[in-house]
């Protein structure tokens, strides 16, 4: 239980208990069988759930994961994730059979804007709306996100993301506001009354309103080196203190969901938290709504299975987010139900809180005036909101002599992989989970960074010319050729969860070559401008000291014109809008300056929090900044985690370095207990991509091993002999498994 002199607030349930709902939901409870409400407790995802089976097993909510378009041509259109959805919750309504009517919920990850559906608007990732400052600004891209996802006949947003990240290696960082819980509790707060609506107005969970679940609960900035579904070893004070901000504000402001979070708290996975899930949030913080679990994330507990994890109902879990095996869980929680391992209070007070949730937000009546106006989506009132917040966002960090704001009657080249690429500059969660390859079909009415500055420099009477993939070298530019100034868009490519887990803050996941393009700009006397597109702030000393001016335009979305907006003056060299944009993250000074935050003893970062220049500002970054992080590449690994991907024996091993030329060590793994590397692994089994893991180096059927914190590994690549690894696995290794090691195309 929370003593006294714990580090939580003690907080009052935001909404009063109505009794008429209180009185409906007790009512609606004795009519159940426990069929009826163990159904209740289950999420499955759309593909593996047919309105059918929500029928049958009285299914409490479904999900889509990302992806569901183009995998599908059924979702082209809004108007069939809308006829979808009706038929979902006609089943659940349906009583035919005898049993009870309760509504199905829909989920899905509107995180910026609806990215799942063809044609929606997108807004900058979080890490840029933390950049902005602005939280009337976040809450309007709420309300414009709830409007959108509303046409399409979806209930329910897994937004906001309050993580307060603390090591931007995370693959997440990007889903975050901000390292400081300040920021993050503003902005939980805006973004929640956007999504929801304000809890006193009429508005509150109403037609044009979302149900918001705020994730993940708790910790999940905080894991060790910044790992995915990491242990973070944060002090009660610092869960309290930094990780619980969000939710203090979002609980403040009548959030009615919250996610559990995949990470544990020292050791003890937070699916299975009794201490956290029931006695903080839900005691002392007043949370009278439902938990729900994180994709599969409940086989994580000590003791629980993809199958069966009475544990996590027991501890305070209310909903299993079981995409595909939900049938197995159903069953087995049935029968752990029956048989008292998990208590019938506690399975009727999970009902008791689902069914509050949906009476609240009138699923029951099913309240959808939005419903089909499709107009709504990708409107041009919610672009012009995501066009602001772009501007807003965009951070100067560097503008020697200068250079920006760049008038547009002159000749302008716009290059790199970035300039003309609308899925690159949304990033991940943008159509598929880990954002969508290149095809700009999937944006209809997007604008991307070199469309909006090509518009504005035309307009004025110059000349914008593209070069994103050798239309002409940028090697032999004739007299007539040569450009006054360039523009290069340039930067990491989209990833989401775990795929985008780095182990040192060095730039990778871009071409590789957008430093050799900066540098034959630059010597060639031609002023470079660089708009870096990233999740979060990378060492990029190198790219800084090749460029005059430097922009952080973090992940922007669909409305890339809000760049030309602030960078190009108008006709008259006139200033349209200045830079406004603010550090909501510490920027590296060193390539291995991990963690980094502000407040640390040892605070010493490239650019401080809150840093951002303006035109007004006459600041020169020093060109000869330390271009150090070379020598990661050279046989430095470091000590490491470990994923396992569906393994089968022999496993593979994969190495990854930290360094932009990847050192890669193959072999199989000897299970042995005498090495000295530290390895903990996390079961991925179930996640599905094949395709992105070769993108990130990994091998369907094997084991990747990423880096963590510094140790010199050279002996074990110039030996080319026997890697020894302590392996942690959630399940015996199957077959045989023994080691040797060799060296890849860049091992010395
Ligand atoms: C992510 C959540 C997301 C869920 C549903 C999980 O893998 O961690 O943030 O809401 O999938 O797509």
């Amino acid at each position: 239980t929370v003593t006294d002199n714990s580090p939580w607030p003690k907080l009052e349930p935001a909404l009063a208990k109505d009794p008429e709902i209180e009185k409906r939901i007790a009512a609606q409870l004795a009519k159940m069988t426990l069929e009826e409400k163990v159904g209740q407790l289950i999420q499955a995802e759309i593909k593996y759930a047919t309105p059918e089976d929500v029928k049958n097993y009285h299914l409490g909510s479904i999900l889509n994961g990302g992806g569901t378009y183009p995998n599908n041509d059924k979702f082209a259109k809004p108007e069939d994730w809308l006829a979808l959805a009706e038929a979902y919750h006609r089943a659940s309504m349906d009583t035919s059979d005898g049993g009870v009517a309760i509504p199905v919920l829909w989920g899905s990850d509107a995180v910026h804007g609806h990215n799942n559906v063809i044609g929606a608007t997108l807004f900058p990732h979080n890490i840029g709306l933390g950049a902005t400052r602005d939280p009337q600004l976040i809450r309007r891209i709420g309300e414009a996100t709830a409007r959108e996802v509303a046409v399409t006949g979806i209930d329910w947003t897994f937004a906001p993301t309050v993580a307060v990240v603390r090591d931007d290696r995370w693959g997440r960082t990007f889903e975050s506001y901000s390292e400081d819980p300040k920021i993050v509790r503003e902005y939980a707060r805006a973004m929640v009354e956007g999504i929801q609506g304000e809890k006193s107005s009429a508005e509150f969970l109403g037609g044009e309103k979302l149900i918001s679940a705020t994730k993940h609960f708790i910790g999940d900035g905080g894991t060790d080196r910044g790992m995915d579904r990491g242990d973070t070893p944060a002090s009660e004070e610092e869960l309290a203190e930094i990780h619980a901000a969000g939710y203090i504000a979002a609980l403040e402001a009548g959030v009615q969901t919250v996610m559990a979070s995949f990470n544990s708290w020292k050791g003890v996975r937070l699916h299975g938290h009794k201490y956290l899930l029931t006695d903080v949030l839900k005691g002392r913080l007043g949370f009278d709504g439902f938990v729900v679990g994180d994709w599969n994330g409940h086989r994580f507990v000590e003791g629980c299975t993809l199958e069966s994890c009475p544990q996590a109902i027991n501890a305070g879990l209310d909903m299993f987010m079981v995409p595909s095996d939900w049938k197995a869980l159903y069953e087995n929680t049935l029968a752990q139900a029956k048989s008292g391992e998990i208590p019938t209070s506690r399975i009727d007070d999970a009902v008791t809180r689902i069914l509050r949730v949906k009476m609240r937000a009138g699923l029951f009546e099913r309240n959808k005036p939005l419903a089909g106006a499709t107009g709504i989506l990708g409107s041009p009132e919610h672009r012009a909101i995501a066009r602001e917040a772009v501007r807003k966002s965009l951070v100067l960090l560097k503008n020697n002599g200068q250079l920006l704001p760049l008038n547009p009657k002159q000749k302008i080249l716009v290059a790199g992989d970035g300039a003309d690429n609308i899925a690159k500059q949304s990033g991940g969660w943008t159509i598929s989970w880990q954002g969508t390859g290149n095809s700009q079909a999937d944006f209809p009415g997007a604008t991307s960074i070199y469309a909006g500055i090509k518009t504005a420099v035309e307009s004025a009477g110059g000349e914008a010319v593209l070069s994103v993939d050798g239309e002409f070298s940028v090697d032999t530019f004739t007299d007539a050729e040569r450009p006054d100034v360039a523009v290069v868009v340039f930067g990491e490519d989209p990833y989401a969860e775990w795929h985008g887990d780095i182990t040192s803050l060095e730039y990778q996941f871009g071409t590789k070559t957008d430093l050799a393009l900066l540098k034959k700009l630059k010597a060639q006397g031609i002023p470079v401008v660089s708009i870096f597109i990233s999740g979060r702030p990378l060492w990029v000393n190198k790219e800084l000291n090749a460029s005059d001016a430097f922009v952080a335009a973090w992940l922007p979305g669909s409305e890339g014109a809000g760049v030309a907006d602030v960078i190009l003056t108008d006709a008259d060299g006139k200033i349209r809008h200045d830079f406004t944009g603010k550090l909501s993250f510490s920027w590296p000074l060193l390539v291995d300056q991990t963690p980094l935050n502000l407040g640390d003893d040892d605070y010493d970062p490239l650019f401080a929090y809150g840093y951002g220049l303006t035109y007004s500002d006459k600041v020169e970054i020093a060109s000869d900044l330390t271009e150090q992080g070379e020598s990661y590449a050279e046989g430095r690994l470091e000590d490491a985690w470990m994923m396992v991907w569906r393994p089968r024996a022999p496993w593979n091993l994969v190495l990854l370095d930290e360094g932009s030329a990847p050192i890669e060590v193959e072999g199989n793994v000897a299970e042995s207990s005498d090495g000295n590397i530290r390895v903990s692994a996390i079961d991925m089994r179930n996640q599905e991509d094949a395709r992105l893991v070769q993108w990130a180096g990994l091998r369907p059927g094997g084991v990747a091993l990423r880096a963590g914190k510094p140790q010199d590994m050279s002996r074990y690549l110039e030996s080319g002999g026997t890697l020894s690894l302590k392996l942690r696995l959630d399940e015996e290794p199957r077959g045989e498994v023994r080691a040797s090691v060799g060296c890849g195309d860049d091992c010395t």
